[in-house]
């Protein structure tokens, strides 16, 4: 077994552990593979040990990575910012987006979603903890953002995404991440029919499991640590 089917299978043991744990169903938790700075081969190794969806930071070189990967039946999320001069690359290339946070940014994705293709399924980015220079839109700004977008022609909106800062200790992790599942238990509550709460990386995924998300983004525990001088 190579490296990386080795820690997909640890990874989906903590995933199911965190889940039952709760009364939860392990594959209430979709497991995206963050390979941010892996070559297409780190991908390929994932999919042939069971993995399909990937999470991709940096557009131009996940675009790459699509190119030399397009034999296989891949599902792409885009979860790092996007700046208005990267959304037809978004738009023409990527399955989902979780980093949505300004409707100018949405209104561009759906205006350059290709007819041909599935509308782009989108998350919102929240700034769930407050930090002042971080990404996401204030939790109280998200209701009326997630009804603009709920509009637009080419996109499906599907949920909520977060980055809380490191926490010291599993249950401060707990506690922002129920702030975020609160928060959309709200927007459903509103009738937006969300299905998808994106957190949870390597160092918190239990806690987040524990606090309802459906969708942990899992990077370093599957392919190592990342190098940023190569990449
Ligand atoms: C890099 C990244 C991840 C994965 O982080 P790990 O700690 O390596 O699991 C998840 N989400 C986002 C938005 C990221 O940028």
């Amino acid at each position: 077994m190579t490296m990386i089917a080795d820690n997909l299978q640890r990874v989906r043991a903590r995933i199911a552990q965190a889940a039952t744990a709760c009364q939860r169903k392990p594959d209430s938790v979709t497991l995206l593979a963050v390979s941010k700075t892996f070559p297409a081969e780190a991908v390929r190794q994932a999919y042939a040990a069971g993995q399909t969806a990937f999470g991709e930071n940096y557009i131009q070189e996940a675009v790459d990575k699509m190119a030399a990967l397009a034999d296989l039946p891949l599902v792409w999320h885009c979860i790092g910012p996007i700046q208005s001069n990267k959304t037809r690359l978004v738009a023409e290339h990527f399955d989902w987006a979780h980093s949505v946070d300004r409707l100018k940014i949405a209104q561009r994705l759906s205006d350059q979603r290709p007819e041909g293709m599935a509308p782009l399924q989108v998350c919102i980015q929240v700034n769930i903890d407050g930090g002042p220079t971080k990404a996401g839109v204030a939790p109280e700004a998200v209701l009326e953002l997630a009804r603009q977008i709920a509009a637009l022609p080419r996109l499906h909106l599907r949920g909520l995404m977060t980055i809380p800062e490191p926490a010291a200790d599993f249950a401060s992790a707990c506690a922002v991440h129920t702030r975020a599942r609160a928060l959309f238990d709200a927007l459903n509550a509103e009738g937006l029919q969300l299905d998808t709460l994106s957190m949870g990386m390597t160092a918190d995924l239990e806690a987040a499991v524990q606090s309802g998300s459906t969708l942990v983004r899992v990077g370093t525990a599957i392919f190592g640590k990342r190098d940023y001088a190569t990449a």
